[in-house]
């Protein structure tokens, strides 16, 4: 069998020793006779994954104690509505910097429980896609919180420099680029991701929610997305996503064992460079964001000659390279390389690339 590299946006492709362990234990964990899926999440065992899996990940961002890590369920969309009404009773205005689908997926959902006013907004410069930078003094500092997201993972655009906020808590959909490297969570107010990139199987979401913002939610937010009440009952206030979260955490066990997220940032930068590199080659492929904040996760390009985009997508497959097909809203192609992606995948990619290029110039 040829050899697959999947480069699909999400659910992604998980690490394969993580997925050989999760086999080894599918039917019988620790001698139970049992699934770990099978067992209670209040059983002392259940407990233990739960507990080791937030420590693991406190230990890989750096958590400071004075914040709460949430295993919450509903992906990336349930938090674009707990969001707002966990905070609106700090105020009634919300700011955002909008960069691509998903920063204006987290407005559009905002906008139902509070008013929202737009900071920034991409522009285009010289025909890329430029973010602008962010200071105080254009934040509303009477807002419940300033919104952006770190990595827009269909437009293939990362922010790498935190947004001066001011006072108000700053909030950040890391759902994309969340552990490929270092982050300061001490700037954050609220930090939240999908976990199907880089943490594990969708359905999951981490939230890490600074303590003081606790306790602004409006007495309508639905239990199940009431921080504080995750917080009290260590995210077990229903039935967590059991198999998900065990699944995260031989994720970050795993990161831990790569030496962390320094270390995997590295790797990341240079499986990046190794692929941006090919498509500024010679003018066959075009990739249209500023340098400045091209994706390390989610690299977009497109096809000069349009006319190959469907021949690319059928011979990349027949390559073992699949899901290069861009997101429906924005064609071309999108090769998401998270951090379980081996460079090894990444050098096929740019092979093929350079093969196909030299084969249809
Ligand atoms: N935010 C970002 C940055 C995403 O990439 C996604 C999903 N790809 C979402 C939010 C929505 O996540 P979900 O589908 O889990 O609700």
């Amino acid at each position: 069998m040829t050899k697959i590299y999947n480069f699909s946006a999400g659910p992604a492709m998980l690490p394969a020793p993580v997925m050989q362990k999760a086999q080894s234990e599918f039917l019988d964990w620790q001698s139970m006779g049992r699934s770990v899926m099978e067992i209670s999440h209040r059983s002392q065992e259940y407990i233990a994954v739960a507990e080791t899996a937030e420590q693991d990940l406190r230990e890989l961002l750096t958590v400071p104690d004075n914040y709460k890590v949430l295993f919450a369920q509903g992906g990336g969309r349930g938090q674009f509505s707990a969001l707002p009404m966990n905070l609106k009773m700090r105020a009634d205005s919300a700011e955002f910097l909008l960069t691509g689908s998903w920063s204006v997926g987290a407005l559009k959902e905002a906008s139902k429980f509070l008013k929202t006013n737009v900071v920034g907004e991409i522009v285009m410069q010289d025909g890329l896609s430029t973010v602008p930078s962010i200071t105080a003094a254009q934040v509303d500092q009477k807002s419940a919180y300033f919104h952006y997201c770190s990595n827009e993972t269909v437009d293939g655009i990362e922010i790498n420099n935190i947004p001066d906020s001011g006072d108000v808590p700053l909030v950040v959909d890391m759902s994309s680029n969340i552990l490929s490297r270092p982050i300061d969570v001490s700037r954050f107010g609220v930090i939240y991701a999908g976990a199907q990139k880089n943490i594990g199987p969708s359905g999951l979401s981490v939230v890490i929610v600074r303590d003081d913002l606790l306790n602004f939610a409006m007495p309508e937010t639905p239990t199940f997305l009431h921080y504080k009440t995750m917080a009290d009952f260590g995210s077990m206030y229903n039935t967590p996503p059991t198999y998900s979260w065990y699944l995260a955490g031989l994720v970050f066990k795993w990161l831990k064992e790569q030496g962390g997220v320094e270390s995997i940032a590295q790797t990341n930068a240079q499986k990046a460079a190794l692929l941006y590199d090919c498509i500024d080659e010679n003018g066959f492929y075009l990739n249209k964001v500023h340098p400045d904040f091209r994706s390390k996760m989610n690299v977009t390009f497109h096809l000069t000659n349009t006319n190959l985009d469907t021949t690319f997508i059928k011979e990349s497959e027949q390559a073992g390279l699949t899901a290069l097909k861009g997101h429906r809203n924005v064609g071309g192609m999108r090769a998401s390389i998270y951090n379980a992606m081996p460079i090894e995948g990444v050098h096929a990619l740019t092979k093929f690339m350079r093969d196909f290029a030299r084969r249809h110039k």
